[in-house]
């Protein structure tokens, strides 16, 4: 999978690390809706899956234009992404 489609937009998976804010902390996923990118660290101890939908999520919020506090929106990327992980094996769609 290198491309997932958000509200039509394509976003590239990139399999690279990505610092957070402070520069010193790794992140295990960034969503990045200027250039349409969303990176998953190679190094994450996590589910790929759950991380990309964790950034989906994100990504989706972004293209829909709901602008929250950043605390809350982890937080429902984070809940949604768990309970669809817990509940659903996620395959890609064949192209
Ligand atoms: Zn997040």
């Amino acid at each position: 999978m290198k491309k997932v489609n958000i509200k039509g937009r394509n976003y590239r998976i990139l399999r690279r690390a990505r610092k957070g804010s402070t520069g010193r902390q790794i992140l295990d996923g960034y969503s990045d809706a200027t250039n349409a990118e969303i990176y998953i660290s190679e190094t994450t101890g996590r589910d790929f899956h759950q991380v990309l939908m964790h950034e989906m999520i994100h990504a989706c919020f972004n293209e829909v234009g709901i602008d929250i506090p950043l605390q809350i929106e982890e937080i429902i990327c984070e809940s949604v992404s768990t309970m669809i992980d817990q509940n659903f094996k996620i395959t890609p769609r064949k192209k």
